[in-house]
């Protein structure tokens, strides 16, 4: 094992809430972390009532204890704001506080995020804490980083919320008429006379109205977030980073934007009933990486199980350990467990720990000191190391929320999809960024846009940039099918985007039964959705696949196009394909654009690659997410495994849950 001493990469760490205990007991806790070896622990972000008792009344000593404490064990901290939990005397002084639900009820205290987040006096209460917290924390050099509020998820529906969206469009659209124009209004008179009769959508309603709502949600949390950040960051050293805990695809608001005034994101990663699907989680961590386009943390994990599922199992002994280092492979530098200790009382006392009530490591524990030794003693191999893509998948939650406002068919689900792009190439071992349509293309030689229905001009031009430049691109079904309305193109899809798919869409289907494909390099089903399409440009378009016999409509019909557009390529992929007529499809596609997979590995295995820009240091994590013994084959060079501290020549053998961690032999 390596054992050269430098800067910390990984960290392992906790949650951990020293206000439910008393200050006595808090050294048993910290000296067991000590013997567990993790090295930092997040606080505060539930505390409020601890912090703040009453009104104006800072109580900080009790954390300055708990940091200086943690830092005489080598434990740093990551600093919470405790926003999430507004306490009672709080709403009691202004219930207005309290969110609004869509039936119009005030939401009730005390199950957190209970907050309306643009309510006035919510935000006054915040600046005065987060205000005197970054004064009084801000220069604590035991404090690493901090993180605004927890799990933004609440949506209110408030009459405060109402004018705010009605104060939004008034301010973009200028006018009224501009407004009922873009919105198509005059559909089932939906015409408005004045701002005030704009509602908040509560169900299905006026597409155009239901996009602008969930932008103003994402307004709403960002400024509300950038309030917090503006009031902490002149106090903090230059290194102390802010970021805000994401849930994996939730898509309550723009992750992009929201992860714009962050430093990192990171994210929350639960099972919950079953096991770790490999595939499911990498597609995650990629997904997080890309909100930022840089290395993130795990900010909670589960510790074995969780207390929300309907069966709260276990993992496999030793699955935590590969979900712990499919996350760093993944370009994660921290993983954190949630949470510590079982609190006596609470909502989660069921919950996953390390420590139970009674102060004692559980079982579990033992899989955590082993993780944490290897990280310690690897941590320096992941110095300066990201991961590496030429591959991007194309993320939008503009096009998702529309798609998902009108599915048309029942398993039409965004996500799903994305996902039957992402798993061959995950599969095949290619890195893979997931990564908005509106960020730079310029490093990636294959652009995969599997439902991007949303484009105006600057995506139009951007995706035309990419092929103009030799890059290979992947256009799915529902491409370019709308604006930045919600409404329709006037044209066939992929509306304006023809000249670089040479081909359009005549008509669509929802699958009610599966349709033979006939593939020039697959044959296979589409399954859910098909489109009929034609090509506009014969002379540089071919037929990829056609449809068998079925529906009549689609009967010998071409279901996907490739076009050549100067030095790039365009496939156009109308049918929701199989899974494995996907794999073939994109195997084929991956092999043109000249991008490879890093190892060949059995169906189980990952192999994750983090490479150090300077001197192009590449570290291999491989981990054999099954419980059998697997052997990756390996290439010419001879490589160090960190774990084993062997020497590897030609191929590797994993034992079950196994981990490796590889670099070039030097
Ligand atoms: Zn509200």
């Amino acid at each position: 094992m390596t054992t050269q001493r430098s800067r910390k990469v990984l960290h392992i760490g906790a949650a951990y809430y020293p206000e439910h205990w008393k200050s006595e007991q808090w050294l048993s806790d910290i000296r067991l972390m000590q013997e567990l070896g993790l090295s930092v622990v997040r606080m505060g972000e539930f505390a409020w009532s601890s912090l703040e008792p009453s009104k104006g009344n800072f109580q900080f000593e009790w954390l300055d204890q708990a940091i200086n404490l943690l830092a005489l064990h080598d434990i740093r901290t990551v600093l919470g704001t405790p926003t999430a939990a507004p306490p009672a005397w709080l709403v009691s002084e202004h219930p207005e506080i309290l969110a609004t639900n869509e039936e119009g009820r005030k939401v009730q205290f005390g199950n957190r995020c209970h907050y309306c987040v643009n309510s006035t006096a919510f935000h006054e209460a915040t600046a005065k804490l987060v205000k005197a917290m970054a004064e009084h924390f801000g220069s604590n050099p035991n404090i690493i980083g901090w993180q605004i509020d927890n799990e933004f998820n609440r949506v209110c529906y408030c009459e405060h919320c109402q004018a705010l969206f009605q104060e939004y469009l008034k301010e973009k659209y200028k006018s009224l008429d501009e407004l009922n124009r873009r919105w198509t209004t005059a559909y089932w008179s939906q015409t408005y006379n004045d701002w005030s009769q704009i509602p908040i959508p509560i169900g299905p309603h006026n597409p155009a109205l239901m996009l602008e709502w969930k932008r103003f949600v994402t307004r709403s949390y960002r400024k509300f977030q950038r309030m917090q950040i503006d009031l902490l960051r002149p106090h903090l050293r230059e290194e102390v980073w802010i970021t805000h805990n994401f849930m994996g695809w939730f898509d309550g608001f723009d992750h992009y934007e929201m992860s714009t005034d962050l430093d990192m994101a990171s994210w929350d990663w639960y099972i919950g009933m079953g096991h770790n699907e490999p595939v499911f989680s990498s597609a995650t961590h990629d997904l997080t990486r890309g909100f930022k386009k840089k290395n993130f943390w795990v900010m909670e994990i589960q510790p074995n199980t969780v207390n929300w599922a309907k069966i709260n199992n276990p993992l496999y002994k030793g699955e935590a350990r590969t979900m712990a280092w499919q996350a760093i492979g993944k370009g994660a530098d921290a993983v954190l467990y949630w949470q510590w200790r079982s609190a006596l009382n609470g909502q989660e006392q069921f919950h996953g720990t390390l420590v139970d009530q009674s102060g004692q490591p559980r079982p579990f524990f033992e899989e955590v000191k082993q993780i944490a030794k290897e990280f310690r003693e690897l941590s320096s191999v992941f110095e300066y190391t990201q991961v590496e893509s030429r591959v991007a998948i194309l993320n939008d939650y503009e096009s998702r929320w529309a798609i998902s406002w009108q599915k048309h068919h029942r398993d039409f689900d965004y996500v799903a999809l994305l996902l039957s792009y992402y798993r061959p190439l995950c599969q095949l071992n290619i890195p893979v960024d997931i990564i908005s349509p509106d960020q730079s293309l310029e490093e990636y030689k294959l652009v995969l846009a599997p439902a991007l229905t949303i484009v105006d001009e600057a995506r139009i031009a951007h995706l035309k940039s990419f092929v103009d430049n030799g890059g290979h691109l992947v256009l799915g079904a529902r491409t370019a099918v709308k604006n930045r309305d919600n409404a329709f193109h006037p044209l066939r899809p992929p509306a304006f985007l023809t000249h670089l798919t040479g081909a359009e869409v005549e008509d669509f289907y929802a699958l009610n039964e599966e349709v033979p494909l006939q593939g020039n390099w697959f044959t296979g089903t589409a399954r859910i959705w098909a489109e009929r399409m034609k090509i506009i440009d014969p002379d540089s378009t071919l037929p990829v696949a056609t449809y068998g016999v079925s529906n009549g409509w689609l009967d010998g019909q071409i279901a996907m196009t490739i076009h050549n557009h100067g030095s790039g390529l365009v496939y156009y992929a109308g049918a929701y394909l199989d899974d494995t007529a996907m794999f073939a499809y994109l195997k084929r596609v991956a092999t043109n654009a000249g991008v490879q997979g890093l190892f060949e590995a059995p169906a189980g295995v990952q192999i994750y690659r983090r490479v150090r820009t300077y001197d192009k240091k590449e570290v291999f994590v491989i981990v054999n997410h099954t419980r059998m013994e697997q052997i990756v084959k390996l290439d010419n060079n001879t490589y160090d495994d960190h774990i084993s501290g062997k020497r590897i020549a030609g191929q590797i053998r994993l034992s079950p849950y196994g981990v490796a961690v590889l670099t070039k032999t030097i």
